[in-house]
């Protein structure tokens, strides 16, 4: 491949809408444009990738520092759109919204009886705790959907303190929406004073913590009043007891009993297919330094980056065309800067495009037979005879 003919346009400044290294190496680098739309050379190494995939070896050559479960790998990076719940400890690690936490019950209480109680204006957690002067873990929060497939009424509990996860919940009912006034008024509940103790013909859902729950205040399906000491089993019953919890930063891991971190990511693969443009992201991230990428093979897109210094006496380029056609006989891949520039933008090119190795042909090494091989992750310059060039390439790639 020639430079040329890749239309490779490398950028001095990270563009300013770069919220990552990765993303702002990989716009310097001519990989992405500033939309981030994969440019030919961005095309290019993604179909590299996608064909390195058919390897067993894929995700080890990758080496990234992904986190996952059976069905999903991700890789942490401050864009990501996706909320992953992760243990440092045990390495569990599922999306936030699905993630499982250890819950941890009040002691234990006697039931009390009863009791019907005057709360004004108190149509939210926070109003009913504050007004009664109780912890909101010791309130029973209500929310209401209809189920989408029949109308069936659902009508959901969960300790006052913790917020649902409608995925969870999604996976015990079904889709669902949120419940229309009227439908709330149907059901026999009363918005902002919901309970599940007296409905009829509603599916009654609650969080595995409910049962385990003595003595909560929860709605009487009358506006301004609340139930003091709702016991479940005694009060009410459910269909489905389940967990049903969003969790969060620090909760305790479900395995190992160590905190949760929730961290932002991207989706690299589920176990059926890969995500090749966040897996490039993923690389620049995990594999740059101050001067451009450093992707090592054979994850890089070119083994080689050949480059050739105009000459006065010599015609340093045709020279190099022979090495490249030598090297690609070789199965070597090159990426060929076959442009008359000055060495500086070429080095600066080669060290942001981050081939592993660079060869510099120039008219003084010429003249001895020589040409220069650079290690990109390397600081010095190797002095190698023109028939020696594939020797020492296999060499140092091993
Ligand atoms: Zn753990």
């Amino acid at each position: 491949m020639k430079y040329r003919d890749h239309q490779i346009q490398t950028q001095r400044e990270a563009p300013n809408n770069a919220r990552t290294k990765a993303f702002a190496f990989l716009v310097r680098a001519g990989y992405l444009t500033r939309e981030n739309i994969p440019t030919k050379l961005g095309e290019h190494v993604i179909n590299h990738l996608r064909k390195l995939s058919n390897e067993p070896s894929f995700t080890s050559h990758l080496s990234l520092p992904t986190i996952g479960n059976d069905n999903e790998t991700f890789f942490s990076i401050s864009s990501g759109p996706i909320q992953v719940a992760y243990c440092p400890a045990c390495k569990y690690a599922e999306r936030l919204e699905l993630a499982r936490f250890a819950k941890s019950a009040l002691p234990y209480e006697e039931q009390l009886p009863l009791e019907k109680v005057l709360t004004p204006d108190c149509n939210t957690i926070d109003s009913l705790a504050n007004f009664l002067n109780i912890p909101k873990e010791k309130t029973a929060k209500a929310l209401m959907y209809t189920r989408v497939s029949d109308n069936k009424f659902v009508f959901v509990v969960l300790r006052g303190d913790m917020q649902a996860s409608e995925s969870k919940l999604k996976q015990q009912v079904g889709d669902i929406r949120p419940s229309t006034a009227e439908e709330i008024v149907s059901a026999g509940a009363a918005a902002g004073y919901a309970s599940a103790i007296g409905l009829k013909e509603a599916l009654i859902v609650v969080d595995d913590l409910i049962p385990r729950s003595q003595n909560l205040v929860a709605g009487t399906n009358e506006t301004g009043y609340h139930f003091k000491n709702t016991n479940y089993g005694r009060d009410y019953s459910a269909e489905v007891i389940a967990d049903l919890i969003q969790a969060k930063e620090d909760d305790i891991c479900i395995n190992c009993g160590n905190p949760l971190s929730v961290l932002p990511t991207n989706i690299l693969a589920t176990h059926n297919e890969y995500n090749f443009e966040n897996i490039l992201l993923a690389l620049a991230e995990s594999y740059h330094d101050e001067k451009g990428l450093t992707l090592h093979q054979p994850i890089a897109p070119f083994d080689v980056y050949l480059m050739h210094l105009p000459g006065k006496e010599v015609d340093t380029r045709a020279k190099a065309e022979e090495i490249c056609d030598t090297l690609r006989h070789a199965n070597i891949s090159v990426l060929f800067d076959d442009r008359d520039e000055r060495a500086g933008v070429k080095f600066n090119d080669a060290d942001l495009i981050g081939c592993p190795m660079r060869l510099t042909v120039g008219e003084k090494g010429l003249k001895e037979g020589m040409v220069e091989l650079k290690l990109r992750k390397g600081k010095e310059n190797q002095l190698v005879a023109i028939e020696n060039i594939l020797a020492e390439i296999s060499s140092v790639s091993k």
